[in-house]
């Protein structure tokens, strides 16, 4: 990591967190991950399976850092990294400080899990080279209106714009993701929003899990794509972003 950069980012204190899990198969494409919470976000997605962390963190237990990194020696040489996520990480101004925590082992890579709305905090933490991938929850095509029904909140498009720059000019491991529901979701938004990130190396698409809880109570237990229709959409997406 870059001295100055560090000096920069890292004056604020540790953020809480809020959940931890040890190993995870699926949060980190080709790797082992631990996943680490923090609370709070800026979104209201109505598909949300993480309503406590982002409406009401407060009632949820903050867990210790230095319990954590305990659980993590335990780890050593069997999972590959730290997946930071929430809620959304880049709202915590101490974040950096908590990558580099993390990073002093010298045992785990760092990955984040955002939804954009912070280039600033992801252009330093890439800059200062905290970051060894990212993924980015892009909720909906980029415009005003289909963006508002996914994110649950009027969202400021420029920043999510340069938050894909951003990353697709990198050189991370990049991954943008998409959950996607029937009532959301039909093909042309697929389309539209594949065209939209063309030249991403991926655009993974999340379907709805109807058994979790949901911000919006109306979504839950509510139908997803099936299998078929989901897997048609995800090579839909795959072709375009591919330019195949
Ligand atoms: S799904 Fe939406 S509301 Fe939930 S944590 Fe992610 S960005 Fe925030």
């Amino acid at each position: 990591m870059e001295k100055e950069s560090n000096s920069k980012i890292e004056s604020a204190a540790l953020p809480k967190i809020k959940g931890f899990i040890e190993t995870s198969f699926v949060d980190w494409r080709g790797k082992i991950a631990s996943v680490i919470f923090l609370p709070n976000c800026n979104f209201r997605c109505p598909y949300c399976h993480n309503p406590d962390m982002v409406l009401c963190p407060e009632t949820m237990e903050t867990l210790e850092i230095s319990d954590i990194m305990n659980r993590l020696d335990r780890f050593k040489g069997w999972v590959d990294g730290v997946c930071i996520t929430g809620g959304e990480p880049t709202l915590h101004t101490g974040l950096p400080a908590l990558i580099r925590y993390i990073k002093q082992s010298g045992a785990f890579l760092v990955k984040i899990d955002t939804n954009g709305t912070n280039p600033d905090m992801l252009g330093r933490l890439i800059s200062g080279k905290f970051l060894d991938a990212v993924s980015m929850d892009v909720k909906a095509p980029l415009d005003d209106i289909r963006y508002y029904k996914a994110a649950g909140v009027n969202v400021d498009l420029e920043k999510i714009k340069k938050s894909i720059d951003i990353l697709k000019n990198s050189g991370l491991d990049v991954e943008f993701r998409t959950t996607v529901h029937p009532r959301l979701f039909r093909e042309k938004d697929i389309i539209d929003l594949a065209e939209q990130l063309s030249g991403a190396s991926r655009l993974k698409l999340q379907n709805f899990n109807r058994h979790a809880p949901t911000i919006d109570d109306s979504y839950q237990g509510s139908e997803p794509f099936n299998e078929e229709e989901f897997a048609r959409l995800q090579a839909l997406a795959d072709r375009i972003i591919h330019g195949k």
